[in-house]
């Protein structure tokens, strides 16, 4: 599948594109004290590392501006300096070098201050993000609507807007987040029939995972899906290398960016299952993303179905009468022992990234084929075939229905 994407203007965080049909990027925001430098240094490094193009610092008091003066010139990726109430702290941090900042219009709400922000981002070329909130919205909006709804926080990002460009200042992306998953959407649909801006994505306060993901995801991706969005966070409430990880693996599976870890795909196990694909997948996860290899790897519980339905998958492995199937591009390569299949998985895994399908495909097992087909045509004598159930079915029929 592919996305149309909404076009919008191109501004840059550092030297990261936004917007514009570049490809969309990944942020995370660190959640140690900003003065700690080496601390939140090293969180830097984690969230880059775990595939955040650009990272969030939090600029709350002097102490954190002075840090961020440290950690600016020192950090792999672009640092955006996030401002609530004080605009003195937004002109610190551009002082100290950051390559974006966000102001919440909710919080920095005198023009006058806003326009001091604007025009020293402006001096240095550094963007600004309208960062709107559900959660801390504009008092005199929430008076107005009476709650949060997606025209409140549409309204709050314009009337920012409109401040920032009665400076002639336009190097501006948006965002208005909100917890509710409905509301969130509704907002963004919104602000794109309004503006050209780019627009960062996110779920506000989503909470921990599994939920605080879901949420994520089914915001993000809707709107993804949409075209709309040109940089995303999943706002968890979690170590950030989730979130990082989170957004980087949602737009690889969605073939917005290319993949850059691995991708395992697993079947859910059935009874049919010749192994424990739970504990195989998880041992095969762990020892795999060690490995670092960008490749998409698959677990299946069991021979008959395993190659066939996988056989999209760079490699895989399934189970059968205590053997492991090792199968390339569906073709099955190798059979090893049960207790080896893990080990062969990775270690066949690592052979193919370094030499490639064709090669590995040419080293095949003569025989795992024929090993794999014998063992298929077995499991469904004993167990039937899951794709041919028309006999069973009338079979069973034939006794429910007997007088
Ligand atoms: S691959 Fe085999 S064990 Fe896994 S779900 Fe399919 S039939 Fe069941």
């Amino acid at each position: 599948m592919t996305f149309g994407r909404r076009k919008t203007r191109q501004i840059m965080v550092g030297n990261v594109p936004v917007g514009g049909g570049t490809p969309i990027t990944v942020q995370s925001m660190t959640t140690t004290k900003t003065a700690d430098v080496d601390g939140t240094l090293a969180q830097v490094y984690a969230l880059a590392g775990s595939g955040a193009d650009i990272v969030r610092i939090t600029c709350n008091d002097v102490d954190a501006a002075q840090g961020l003066a440290e950690i600016v010139p020192r950090s792999p990726v672009p640092i955006v300096a996030d401002i609530h109430f004080q605009y003195r702290l937004a002109l610190a941090a551009l002082e100290a070098g950051v390559q974006a900042l966000r102001l919440n219009p909710g919080n920095i709400r005198k023009p006058d201050q806003i326009k001091a922000v604007a025009t020293a981002a402006k001096e240095r070329g550094v963007p600004i993000r309208v960062g709107v909130n559900g959660g801390s919205l504009d008092k005199d909006l929430l008076e107005k609507y009476g709650s949060a709804v997606p025209e409140a926080l549409v309204e709050s990002a314009q009337k920012e807007i409109r401040y920032l460009e009665e400076v002639d200042f336009t190097d501006i992306k948006i965002s208005v987040k909100h917890s509710h998953v409905p509301s969130m959407i509704d907002s963004y649909r919104l602000l794109a029939d309004t503006v050209d801006y780019p627009l960062h994505l996110g779920v506000t306060e989503a909470g921990p995972p599994p939920g605080g993901l879901i949420k994520s995801v089914a915001g993000i991706a809707t709107l993804l899906q949409e075209g709309i969005g040109d940089t995303i966070r999943f706002s968890l409430t979690a170590d950030p290398v989730e979130e990082a990880k989170a957004g980087r693996q949602l737009l690889e599976y969605l073939g917005l960016r290319e993949r850059t870890s691995l991708d395992l795909i697993a079947c859910p196990s059935c009874g049919r299952a010749e192994v424990d694909v739970v504990a195989v997948t998880a041992e095969a996860q762990e020892r795999l993303e060690a490995e670092g290899l960008a490749i998409q790897v698959a677990v299946m519980g069991c021979v008959v179905n395993g190659p066939g339905e996988a056989r999209e998958a760079d490699i895989g492995i399934a189970a059968g009468k205590k053997r492991g199937h090792l199968f390339i591009k569906g073709q099955v390569v190798r059979v090893v022992p049960e207790s080896e299949m893990v080990d062969a998985l990775v270690d066949e895994a690592r052979k193919l990234d370094e030499e490639g399908v064709e090669a590995r495909l040419a080293a095949a097992e003569a025989n795992a084929e024929e090993i794999a087909a014998a063992t298929r045509e077995q499991l469904i004598e004993i167990r039937g075939d899951a794709n041919n159930t028309v006999a069973r079915r009338a079979a069973v029929a034939e006794i429910a229905e007997r007088p």
